[in-house]
């Protein structure tokens, strides 16, 4: 399943959250299947969750699970992406 969205595909309601670049990331859209600046969503919303700002994500974090650029393109567990940002905000 690929959850990334392009700023296109995003509902109304999720764009008008503030989504910055800072927090996209090359990948293959879910929706329309171009490669495009793409979010995560359910990862970001884990990563605001915990207080980190954009930047801090930009700088120290995944923002895709996967980017599903390929087949092999690997893809990291929403937990195992949870536990380094609970890392990076103990650190801010
Ligand atoms: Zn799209």
């Amino acid at each position: 399943m690929n959850a990334n969205l392009c700023m296109a595909c995003m509902p109304a309601d999720k764009n008008k959250n503030g989504l910055s670049l800072d927090v996209a990331d090359t990948g293959v859209c879910g929706g329309c299947k171009k490669v495009s600046d793409v979010f995560d969503l359910e990862l970001l919303s884990e990563y605001r969750k915990l207080g980190l700002a954009d930047l801090d994500i930009w700088r120290n974090l995944r923002r895709l699970r996967s980017s599903h650029m390929n087949p092999s393109s690997h893809e990291m567990s929403l937990d195992a992406l949870i536990g380094q940002a609970q890392e990076i905000a103990s650190k801010e």
